[in-house]
């Protein structure tokens, strides 16, 4: 494409009118030359500008790693064990409510788990764990401690546990305001020989489109994106932003896209696997944007830094969750910043730092909807904006 092109394209994406883009036009700006970056930079924060000024949020979170067992053997991943590897925990309850009540001193509103997908299906081990807590399934034990911090704390639960029923979406839904699962991506062949998904049969992608639209169809809340530079190529990463985009057309239940970049880890299969650098992430970002110029969009700053402020740039609306308090456990070695940084990093790109609950303002109808535990939870949840630097109280 012609430097002259280009500027053409730029000129005529200015105009409202012309979002969402086409899948063409995707994949052609995520070809953009670094010298036309500005061009395109400049319309999708136009297109944020129009979404939701002025204001960037972010949830404060305790992240809660109830299981590292896992089923599953991603080419990136540090965070997984088999049972008895160093450091294979499963949480007690009281290790979940030590750490909930902690973060509710620090003003915290989400308890994030995160956690292995159904370690039980192929580690006898798993089950006896599960067993001894008085659990059948990880999922059960997951709803049971959603429940628990439901009902005795201030936090409200996001859990993201890997693929599931619609039964257990449903269950799940009754005790926790939003839902996550990350597409990553939608190339079927990354679940090929030595590929990021080899023997990772939970991150078939037409699974997790499954699970998402699952979601849809019982209008819950839910979180998913993809995960860039695991060995797609520009296409395919259109496709998988795309897939998402049509299902939220279709249901209205998608609250945020994320947008990950993979980050190289030692041990791992993809330990020598490039890193996208700071300007495929931006480019990717702000196309992002402009296939959906109306939803949130996410990319978490403790993947970027130092230079994570550069990422509003692409034209993000959130930060995602960051923690005062637990460490990231999928990327321990990635802190995130401090949020007194992360306010000032962020002012001083002429924006509004402010906090919201794990589900977003605007899909906390939905929320309220799934139970009258959940409804009388968020009535009394502060909904956004107050003071968001400072604990809040409810
Ligand atoms: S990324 Fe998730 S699903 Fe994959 S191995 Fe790690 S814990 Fe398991």
């Amino acid at each position: 494409m012609s430097a002259l092109i280009q500027q053409d394209l730029a000129a005529d994406l200015r105009d409202a009118a012309a979002l969402p883009i086409s899948r063409e036009m995707a994949c052609r700006l995520l070809r953009t030359n670094d010298e036309l970056m500005p061009e395109l930079l400049a319309v999708a924060q136009a297109a944020r500008a129009r979404f939701k000024p002025g204001v960037i949020t972010f949830s404060r979170k305790v992240f809660l790693p109830l299981t590292n067992l896992c089923r599953d053997y991603c080419g990136y991943c540090t965070f997984r064990r088999d049972p008895g590897q160093p450091g294979a925990h499963t949480m007690t309850p009281d290790e979940v409510m030590e750490t909930v009540r902690a973060g509710e001193r620090m003003g915290c509103t989400e308890a994030l788990f995160s956690l292995g997908d159904k370690p039980e299906l192929i580690f006898p081990e798993a089950r006896e764990a599960l067993s001894r807590l008085g659990y059948k399934s990880t999922l059960q034990y997951l709803e049971a401690m959603c429940d628990k911090v439901l009902r005795e704390s201030r936090l409200l639960p996001h859990p993201n546990p890997g693929l599931m029923s619609a039964e257990w979406l449903h269950r799940l839904a009754r005790v926790a305001p939003s839902i996550g699962l990350m597409l990553e991506t939608a190339s079927e062949r990354l679940l090929g020989k030595n590929r990021a998904h080899d023997n990772a049969p939970d991150k078939e992608p037409a699974k997790r489109l499954r699970v998402i639209e699952d979601a849809g169809k019982e209008k819950i809340p839910f979180t998913t994106g993809i995960l860039i530079g695991i060995g797609e190529t520009l296409e395919e990463r259109v496709d998988a932003l795309i897939a998402i985009r049509d299902l939220h057309a279709r249901y209205g239940h998608i609250q945020e896209v994320i947008v990950q970049n993979f980050r190289a880890k030692a041990g791992t299969l993809m330990a020598a696997w490039p890193e996208p650098n700071g300007n495929e992430m931006l480019r990717t970002l702000a196309v992002a944007r402009l296939l959906m110029p109306n939803m949130n969009i996410q990319a978490p700053p403790n993947l970027s830094d130092p230079h994570y402020a550069d990422l509003l740039d692409g034209g993000i609306n959130d930060w995602g969750g960051v923690s005062p308090l637990t460490p990231d456990f999928i990327n321990p070695e990635k802190p995130w910043p401090h949020l007194d940084e992360l306010q000032r990093q962020t002012e001083a790109r002429g924006f509004e730092l402010r906090q919201r609950l794990p589900v977003y303002p605007e899909f906390i109808p939905f929320a309220a909807a799934q139970s009258e535990l959940l409804r009388q939870r968020l009535a009394q949840a502060p909904l956004h904006g107050e003071n968001v630097l400072n604990p809040v109280s409810i």
